[in-house]
């Protein structure tokens, strides 16, 4: 286990989006503090979470009994309640947080979260949608993109590069993607190097625009 300290982080709002968010750092040795409005979702995730506490956070003065300036960053996951969010970010901001996070639901959201003050906001039905939409190609099982061009995919191994070694197949040339990983059933990935040949069922995790990675998929 590594013994780099992890910082504490302040997780408002236990909904869908913020409880993944609070549980994935925890995982990853984060201490978190939870917090919502709503008392049931504060004692649903208190077992898992380093603590949990029931307070709304629209004021900077709640905030601060929190102890809201000892946490190097700030995650607001309200969405619906678009007040509620902005004023949150705006109380945060006010404390003089630096590092906070937030979650828009429209791109009007998003700009007077940007400039209530957090640097980071995103949009995770947005993204998620985009997302599902690639992921109905059927061939692809994973699919993370990068602005409106570049994408990271994960998919079977397309047909006409069975049997061959990396090398042959000529994946960034012919079809403009970079196999970066290969994956034969039942095992982990590994990194693609030259000698790799193809089998069928084998996944491949790729790199490319995603015209040309979508185009790879059914080759
Ligand atoms: P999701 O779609 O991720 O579930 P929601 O916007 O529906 O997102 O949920 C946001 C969460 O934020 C809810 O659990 C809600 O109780 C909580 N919340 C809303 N307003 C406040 C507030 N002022 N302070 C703290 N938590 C809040």
């Amino acid at each position: 286990m590594s013994d780099r300290k992890r910082k504490p982080i302040l997780v408002i709002g236990l909904g869908r989006f913020g409880a993944a968010v609070a549980l994935t750092l925890e995982r990853m040795g984060h201490d978190v503090l939870g917090v919502d409005v709503d008392a049931r979702l504060v004692q649903e995730f208190a077992p898992q979470l380093t603590k949990t506490v029931e307070a709304d956070c629209t004021e900077a003065t709640t905030l601060q009994r929190l102890g809201a300036t000892d946490f190097d960053a700030a995650v607001v996951a309200i969405g619906t309640d678009i007040e509620a969010s902005v004023l949150t970010v705006l109380a945060l901001s006010d404390l003089g947080l630096n590092n906070i996070w937030a979650k828009a639901t429209t791109q009007s959201h998003a700009r007077i979260l940007e400039r209530t003050g957090a640097g980071h906001v995103v949009f995770p039905e947005q993204r998620m949608g985009e997302r599902v939409a690639h992921l109905l190609n059927e061939r692809l099982l994973d699919f993370i993109s990068f602005g409106n061009e570049f994408a990271i995919a994960r998919l079977e191994a397309p047909e006409a590069i069975l049997g061959l070694p990396l090398v042959t197949s000529r994946c960034r040339e012919k079809y403009g993607v970079t196999v970066v990983g290969v994956k034969r059933e039942g095992q982990d990935f590994l990194h693609a190097i030259p000698d790799t040949i193809i089998f069928p069922k084998d996944e491949l995790v790729v790199s490319g625009k995603i015209a040309d990675i979508e185009r790879f998929s059914s080759i």
